[in-house]
């Protein structure tokens, strides 16, 4: 096996994809890249690792694309050649779901929770996404210091702290029993299940973190 680096190999190369923070598909541009190349007997392979930025917004991300020799087909309908690649983006944006507004406001617990439980969503990973909706109820729950042993005592326990409403209390026993069954048989969510899920979660942080500081910043008497 022979391995070689190269620089730059795809310098100036622009790609179209969804920007994390324009939040729509945007024209990037790779400003540096490194190339991993390596040759076997009768296979080669390139992966190119990028630093790349959005050229409306300017923000910068991660790319890496793989190639290898045996990524290209022919075509006998077209009587041509066609090539492919894998691709990653980092931070990962697939699945479109954006972070809610001044989520870095949140305190640290809750906030590394819900990171990851949006790395989950957007990486397609259904079963630690399912279990991190119920990860993000929990420490809510330790950071209010709701009362009880249990998950199931304390989502009642924020209803006595007048956190949520009644109609939130039976949501959230729904999100409570999601996360068992991904912990316990290692079972996916499904992606409307996990879709409201997100929705209901961001709906407590925002009520319950963001907007509180907001109106005490906004409407200073
Ligand atoms: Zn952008």
């Amino acid at each position: 096996m022979a391995r070689k680096i190269k620089k730059d190999v795809t310098l100036g190369v622009q790609l179209k994809f969804i920007c994390g923070e324009c939040r729509i598909p945007q024209k990037h541009v790779v400003l540096t890249s490194y190339e991993d190349c390596i040759a076997e007997e009768g296979f080669d392979s390139q992966t190119s690792y990028q630093i790349v930025q959005c050229l409306n917004c300017e923000a910068l991300c991660f790319r890496s694309e793989y190639e290898d020799s045996e990524s290209h087909s022919y075509d006998m309908s077209t009587g041509e050649d066609y090539y492919w690649s894998t691709e990653h983006i980092f931070p990962h944006r697939t699945a479109g779901r954006f972070k809610i507004k001044d989520s870095f406001t949140l305190p640290p617990g809750v906030g590394k929770a819900y990171d990851e439980l949006v790395s989950a969503m957007n990486a397609g990973q259904t079963i630690l996404a399912g279990l991190g909706i119920r990860v993000v109820l929990e420490s809510v729950c330790v950071d209010l210091k709701a009362e009880g042993d249990n998950l199931f005592k304390k989502i009642n326990g924020l209803l006595k702290l007048n956190a949520i409403t009644e109609s939130d209390v039976s949501i959230l026993h729904k999100l409570r029993a999601l996360g068992n069954t991904a912990a316990h048989e290692a079972k996916p969510s499904s992606p409307e299940q996990l879709d409201l899920a997100m929705n209901v979660i961001e709906h407590l942080l925002l009520g319950t973190y963001i907007h509180p500081r907001l109106a005490s910043s906004v409407f200073r008497s």
